[in-house]
């Protein structure tokens, strides 16, 4: 742990579209045609939207309403979160080969550190290239990458040649970059503090840069003193292997198959109750509810809702787990309900300890 944290080569890896690319993948018959995973209906939302989609306007957490409005021959697909994860395993597994060193944080992003690769590969721009060629040969899909000194200046840099491409930002350039950088581009720069900041005047990270730590801080408390680290490139969070929770969850086998939906209703508000309780005991909270339901035949059907927001309390777990419950369509008597939350807020918590960046630093990147 005493290493220097500077001295690091971080990879984000991004895929592009991924929910709706893995729907074209396995639907040829849906390449090359505007389509929106998630509900078409009055009340359903985009989950995600492929790049002919797009080219419409049509962007994820934007209403099923609308994106038609937008793009009226949009083909709207049912999420299969079974089959992402599935995928989403297969790419982590790639990830392995390289570095055991990989922190997930969702489905289709992970932070890679390859300092010290399984491969030896010293050049971090060629390991992603490497790493992006293999899952596209190996799965099918495309993804982006942004390679730097640490997580925030590499996931930032992921987006700059998406999608199927890939940005390297070297330690010598790392401080220009950041002071190039719009403000709102800035890691944990959200739109309120992005107003907040156009206010006092800083548009860019050179704006930001030449602010007092003092005067940040008035302004914005504790995350005045991370403003003023992080744009002279100190952001030395580690990537998070083993100590993230990927979810949470707990089920129930009947010693009596439940046949009755009054009886799963009631047995499902148990198992949200004691869902939250380990939940606010370990402080996370998640937006993707998965329903489990096992059937007396021993067939498994898990049905999942991802929200916009986080939650970690019993109503509305078990609100989620009704609209879930009532989606299927019972085709024998109950074994086993369970309830679990993924896409867990587990990142971003853990204070790590701070060293200075050292720019003089001349890594092969
Ligand atoms: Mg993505």
């Amino acid at each position: 742990m005493n290493e220097n944290v500077a001295h690091r080569k971080i990879i984000h890896v991004d895929m592009d579209a991924f929910y709706a690319s893995v729907e074209q993948l396995d639907n040829p018959e849906l390449r090359g045609k505007p389509l929106a995973v998630g509900g078409g209906g009055d009340r359903g939302v985009v989950s995600a939207a492929s790049y002919e989609a797009r080219k419409f306007g049509v962007r994820s957490a934007m209403s099923g309403v609308l994106a038609r409005k937008n793009c009226p021959h949009l083909i709207f697909v049912r999420p299969r979160f079974d089959r992402y994860s599935e995928i989403s395993k297969q790419i982590k597994n790639i990830f392995f080969e390289y570095t055991d060193l990989v922190e997930p944080l969702s489905l289709d992003e992970a932070y890679l550190d390859v300092t010290h690769n399984k491969k030896n590969m010293p050049s971090a721009t060629m390991l992603a290239q490497e790493i992006r060629q293999r899952i596209f040969d190996e799965i099918g899909l495309r993804a982006s990458a942004g390679i730097s000194v640490n997580k925030f200046i590499a996931k930032v840099a992921s987006d700059i040649n998406k999608p199927n491409g890939q940005k390297t930002i070297p330690p010598e350039e790392v401080i220009l970059f950041l002071e190039e950088l719009a403000i709102e581009k800035f890691y944990g720069v959200g739109k309120v503090t992005t107003a907040k900041m156009y206010n006092l005047g800083i548009f860019t990270g050179k704006d930001l840069k030449e602010k007092p730590v003092e005067f940040l801080t008035q302004h914005f408390k504790k995350s005045g003193g991370y403003y003023y680290n992080i744009v002279r490139g100190v952001h030395n969070s580690r990537v998070k292997t083993d100590r993230i929770r990927k979810s949470v969850a707990t089920e129930h086998t009947f010693h009596t198959n439940l046949t009755s939906e009054i009886y799963m209703l009631e047995k499902l508000e148990r198992i949200a109750t004691e869902l939250e309780k380990r939940l606010k005991k370990t402080k996370v909270s998640g937006k993707t509810i998965t329903l489990k339901i096992k059937y007396s035949d021993f067939s498994l059907q898990t049905r999942s809702k991802t929200l916009q927001y986080f939650i970690n309390d019993k109503d509305l777990l078990f609100e989620v787990a009704k609209e879930l419950l009532y989606q299927e369509r019972m085709h024998n008597s109950v074994r086993l309900l369970g309830l679990s939350l993924t896409n867990l807020n587990t990142n971003s918590k853990k204070k790590e300890r701070s060293t200075v960046f050292d720019i003089q630093l001349k890594l092969e990147f």
